[in-house]
C-alpha cells in the first residue's frame, strides 16, 4: 500500500483535505455527502452558512423543515435532516467537540457508530478529518481501485478492509488523510467506472484487463 500511496502522491501532490473551515463543518459534510456528489454538498453547506446555521446550538434549535430546505441540494434531505438532528443530539449530550477530543479513539468511534444514521464510512470520515484519528476510510473508490490492482476481492466487509488497510499502511494520521483524498482524486480522474488507463500512474501495478 505504501508504494501505491507514493505513486499517487507524486501524481497529484498534497491535497490537504477535508474541504471545510471547521471540524463541525467536516462533520456535517460527512453526513451530507452520503449518496451524493461533493458539489451538491457544497451547495447545501453554503446555504447553511448563508443562514448562519453552521453552529451546533443554532442548528439544534432550528426546525427540521428549515434545515431540510437548506440542505435540499444534497438529496434525501428529510432523511439527512433527521440524521443531522440525531447527530446533534449526541454531540451536545457528549459535551461538544472539546470534550469529545479527549475520548480514546475506539470509544469515540463506538459512540459515533451508535448514532442512528451514522454508518462506518460517515463515522470514519468524521474520525479522520474532524478528530484527526488514525482511521482508514473505506469507500466505493477504495474498493474499486484496490480490486483492480488485485489487492482485494472488493466485496469484503467494511471492517475487514479497514483493519487490513490500517495494518498494511504504516502511515501517520496526516498520511491517512492524504491517502483517502488521493484515492478519491484518482477515481475521478482515471479509475472511473469505465477506467481511463492511458496515462494512469498505477498502470504498471494494475491487474485490470
Ligand atoms: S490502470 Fe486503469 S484500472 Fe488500473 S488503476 Fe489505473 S485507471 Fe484504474
Amino acid at each position: 500500500m505504501r508504494s501505491v500511496y507514493t505513486l499517487l502522491l507524486k501524481e497529484y501532490g498534497t491535497l490537504n483535505w477535508w474541504p471545510a473551515e471547521t471540524p463541525f463543518e467536516v462533520m456535517l459534510g460527512a453526513i451530507l455527502t452520503q449518496n451524493t456528489a461533493w458539489s451538491n454538498v457544497e451547495k447545501a453547506i453554503n446555504n447553511l452558512k448563508n443562514k448562519n446555521l453552521l453552529d451546533a446550538e443554532k442548528l439544534s434549535n432550528t426546525d427540521n423543515s428549515i434545515i431540510a430546505e437548506q440542505i435540499k441540494p444534497s438529496g434525501y434531505y428529510n432523511i439527512k435532516t433527521t440524521r443531522i438532528k440525531n447527530f446533534l443530539h449526541w454531540y451536545q449530550q457528549s459535551g461538544g467537540y472539546q470534550k469529545l477530543l479527549n475520548l480514546p479513539t475506539l470509544d469515540l468511534r463506538k459512540q459515533l457508530l451508535s448514532v442512528n444514521g451514522i454508518g462506518f464510512e460517515t463515522a470514519d470520515d468524521i474520525m479522520l478529518y474532524a478528530f484527526e484519528r488514525r482511521i482508514f476510510v473505506i469507500d466505493a473508490y477504495y474498493r474499486r481501485i484496490f480490486k483492480r490492482l488485485g489487492f482485494i476481492a472488493g466485496d469484503e466487509k467494511y471492517e475487514v478492509l479497514r483493519l487490513q488497510a490500517e495494518t498494511d499502511f504504516d502511515g501517520s494520521v496526516q498520511e491517512f488523510n492524504e491517502y483517502h483524498a488521493l484515492l478519491v482524486e484518482h477515481a475521478k480522474r482515471h479509475c472511473k467506472v469505465k477506467p481511463l488507463c492511458e496515462g494512469c500512474c498505477l498502470k504498471e501495478k494494475c491487474r485490470y484487463e
